[in-house]
């Protein structure tokens, strides 16, 4: 239910490594009915901070899709990659307070080491830059009620050690990019893969440590391949095909257990969309861990 005090404010983060496929437009499409159907807003913002992943045209084949698809998003997108200075003042800030420290274990050191060990815990941040940032980790419970998943509960420092904000390339990291942008944005709700619900408690740890507030979080079952593998990428997920958004919301409506009436087959974007909105169910998906396509 909305409260009016409290308005939703939701959010779809692709990283332009690729046109969206079936797999992406489920989560795009979840967040997107689960904060409309609580007359909340719905923001895009694009995770382009790895430059090496970045796929040129990525970025409009992503809008041109959303678009087709009906998921007008409100305000102007977001681009990590013009946040840049804000990453570095929020570095500067922790590193005043000797909250990180430069790592320069060569990436041949680490292969050994599931976990870091903190070699580097006491090393000071200098003017060479060729290091990552770390962030110093305690052993505290990070505990965190997923709307779909269930209680969660991580200690950051014995699961993962201090783990990287800055890479050794320069590249601000995902865990601490996110996490920033989510409160300038003032996003309150997380509807996204399951895949990055292990990710989650190291974020929950960041907004902690820089005094944040922690938004809610849902982690929706990804879609799987016959073969079992998450449609990715990776393993050569196609993109959506444009030619007929209307088809492919229906099936991805049953995908997400829906359970759309079958007269809706035939009907257009803004039908199936407006009839989402009104019966999203998101008990329907709980504890429901993958999605066969
Ligand atoms: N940009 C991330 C990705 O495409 C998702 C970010 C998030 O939803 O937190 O995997």
């Amino acid at each position: 239910m909305s409260n009016p005090d409290k308005p939703i404010i939701g959010r779809f983060a692709p990283s332009p490594t690729g046109p969206l496929h079936l797999g992406s437009l489920y989560t795009a499409l979840a967040s997107f009915l689960h904060a409309r159907s609580q007359q909340g807003k719905w923001l895009l913002r694009i995770d382009d901070l790895d430059t090496q992943r970045n796929v040129k045209g990525a970025t409009d084949a992503i809008l041109t899709t959303l678009d087709t698809f009906g998921l007008h998003w409100d305000d102007s997108v977001v681009y990590q990659s013009r946040c840049l200075a804000v990453y570095h003042d929020v570095l500067n800030e922790l590193a005043k307070n000797q909250l990180i420290y430069p790592c320069s274990c060569s990436r041949k050191m680490l292969a050994s080491t599931a976990i870091y060990d903190g070699l580097c815990r006491n090393q000071s941040i200098t003017a060479d830059s060729l290091y990552a940032l770390r962030i110093k980790t305690d052993s505290r419970l990070i505990s965190v009620e997923d709307g779909l998943q269930g209680l969660i509960s991580h200690n950051i420092a014995k699961q993962y050690g201090d783990f990287i904000l800055k890479r050794r390339d320069g590249i601000v990291a995902y865990q601490f990019a996110v996490i920033i942008d989510d409160d300038r944005q003032h996003i309150n709700q997380i509807v996204r893969g399951v895949d990055l619900l292990t990710e989650t408690p190291k974020q929950i740890y960041l907004q902690q440590v820089l005094g944040l507030p922690c938004p809610d979080y849902l982690h929706v079952p990804i879609i799987i391949d016959q073969h079992g593998y998450k449609l990715s990428k990776q393993t050569q997920a196609t993109a959506v095909n444009l030619t007929r958004p209307q088809g492919v919301i229906f099936e991805l409506l049953g995908l997400l257990k829906q359970n759309p009436p079958s007269e809706l087959q035939y009907a257009s974007v803004t039908e199936l969309l407006d009839w989402a909105i009104e019966h999203w169910n998101i008990e329907c998906l709980k504890n429901i861990k993958q999605v066969t396509a």
